[in-house]
């Protein structure tokens, strides 16, 4: 991007959608003939022409295994995988880059801090506190650590605009809740939990909290630091950036203190068949080669965004939502789950008597992308009594034309379906 000349720079008045629009490749592309309306940044997001070509770059003139070489090409990796986790730190407040652990993604961010945090902290009995919000990446990792452990996992129940509870989640607090790990932004309805409070009740019962920033951070700025919360976890590929990889973001002490959840090479200080050494964070939860294009690549998503003012970025998708709230609610029929504010630029719904696979289906005929299903989030279409829903998960390159063309899309299924 031409940052010079380009009108998406901080400070300007108004976000140029078009401009934002000509960054990303793939949205001049078409599908079934019709120009694509991508509607599933949720599930992933799109890629800038920034990180596709600094993958490239790093492909094509900075490639070599990272930390081991002595020659120039290792450590020219070297530097920018380390340049990336830098990026990340800054990019959410974080106090410094040893506390930037990178995973695979929020999946294994996740199921690293229920494994080590558990094995170091938790014991038989202790509670879990989790939310009926929460995406299946956060809920398997404690059940699985329950069927090690014998913990016990509590849930906070969310109303019937998708709310979470505060009441319920206050009354379920108590000395033997040790962690509470929820979302920033249900995947499935958009809802956002307030979780700086969140985070302050549960340390006041001296339980550590782990948000599962996959969502939040794709459309708000983050400071951990000022949240305080223990973990934040989130994936590069919701960014803007490549997949792959993922952030663990963990207070230094606590990632001083859990043991490693993989080993191998890397993440050692010295190894004998007697006594291995283990390196301190974040080397130690990075064992084997990592992804180390797809950190850079995430570093120039981070770049990007930075290139951008996020609070027109956050109004432009606000009005995105209100825009298609308005325009679908007025389908008959059709039916939103979450209602409650704030939310994200998210809209998931039904249509009275058409499965939302057959919604999808028609919808893509019309070169619209949505997801249909339960979104892994089980728990919280039972909540609702429904199998699942189609969901529109606006980005940043969204459009309010593309907003009418997804209306157009379901009044066309509406017509098939008489
Ligand atoms: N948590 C939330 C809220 C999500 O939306 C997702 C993905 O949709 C995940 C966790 C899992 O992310 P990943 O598949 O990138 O590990």
């Amino acid at each position: 991007m031409n940052s010079a000349s380009s009108p998406m720079r901080r400070n300007a008045p108004v976000f140029d959608v078009e401009a934002v629009r000509r960054e990303f490749p793939i949205l001049g592309t078409s599908v079934h003939g019709k120009p694509l309306v991508f509607l599933d940044s949720g599930a992933s997001a799109q890629k800038p022409r920034a990180v596709i070509e600094a993958i490239s770059r790093v492909y094509e003139t900075g490639y070599a295994n990272i930390h081991r070489g002595v020659y120039q090409l290792s450590q020219v990796a070297t530097e920018a995988y380390e340049g990336a986790r830098a990026k990340v730190q800054r990019f959410i407040g974080a106090a410094s880059p040893g506390e930037i652990v990178f995973t695979k993604g929020t999946t294994e961010a996740i199921n690293l801090v229920a494994s080590s945090y558990g094995a170091r902290f938790l014991k038989a009995g202790d509670e879990v506190v989790l939310s009926v919000l929460e995406h299946h990446a956060n809920i398997v990792p404690w059940q699985l650590l329950r069927e090690r452990l014998g913990i016990v996992i509590r849930v906070v129940p969310v109303d019937a605009g998708g709310a979470f509870r505060m009441d319920e989640y206050e009354r379920l607090l108590n000395a033997r809740t040790k962690f509470v790990a929820v979302t920033q932004t249900s995947n499935a309805l958009g809802t956002m939990p307030p979780v700086a409070e969140i985070i302050r009740m549960a340390h006041g019962v001296g339980a550590a909290v782990l948000i599962d920033g996959a969502q939040g951070i794709v459309h708000e700025a983050v400071d951990v630091k000022a949240l305080d919360c223990d973990f934040y976890v989130f994936s590069g590929h919701k960014l803007y950036g490549p997949g792959g990889i993922g952030v663990l973001y963990g207070k230094e002490r606590l990632l001083e203190a859990m043991p490693p959840y993989q080993g191998g090479g890397d993440m050692i200080l010295s190894v004998s068949f007697e006594k291995t050494e283990f390196a301190p964070p974040p080397a130690r939860f990075e064992a084997g080669t990592p992804p180390i294009a797809d950190a850079i690549g995430l570093g120039a998503a981070i770049d990007f965004l930075n290139g951008l003012d996020r609070l027109a970025i956050a109004a432009h998708e606000a009005a995105l939502l209100d825009a298609a709230s308005a325009r679908l609610g007025a389908i008959p029929g059709l039916k939103i789950y979450g209602t409650a504010r704030p939310k994200a630029a998210i809209v998931s719904f039904t249509l009275d008597g058409v499965h939302p696979h057959d919604i999808g289906t028609i919808l893509d005929h019309e070169g619209i992308a949505v997801r249909v299903g339960h979104h892994c989030a089980q728990p919280v279409m039972e909540r609702f009594g429904i199998p699942g829903t189609v969901r529109a998960s606006f980005g940043l390159y969204n459009t309010i034309d593309e907003v009418e063309a997804l209306a157009r899309g379901l009044e066309k299924v509406r017509e098939i379906f008489g």
